[in-house]
């Protein structure tokens, strides 16, 4: 069952620190034109069934952004939060 507005969290390790990413999608808004899933760098996006975007590799996302500002509906939105990793001891 899919809600009006997703939110797919990811975590990814990046070197010596983890970005926490979440991709706010609200599908509702989502007109299946594509740009974001031509324009993410890294092909993490996908259109399903509906025609609606998704977030089909999750672990690939490096949080650019692009899609956010790629969306005319303002249908997606990614949320970086970056957290300092603990000093490795
Ligand atoms: S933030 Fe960048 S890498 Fe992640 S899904 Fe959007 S365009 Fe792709
Ligand atoms: S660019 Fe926006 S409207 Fe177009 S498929 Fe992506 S999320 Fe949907």
């Amino acid at each position: 069952m899919v809600g009006m507005e997703d939110v797919i969290p990811s975590q990814i390790h990046k070197g010596s620190f983890m970005k926490k990413i979440e991709h706010k999608i609200i599908r509702e808004w989502c007109k299946g034109c594509g740009i974001c899933v031509e324009f993410c760098p890294k092909k993490v996006l996908q259109l399903d069934d509906e025609e609606k975007v998704v977030v089909r590799y999750p672990e690939k996302c490096t949080g650019c952004r692009v899609c956010e500002y790629r969306c005319p509906d303002l249908a997606i939105e990614v949320l970086v939060e970056k957290e300092d990793e603990k000093q490795a001891a």
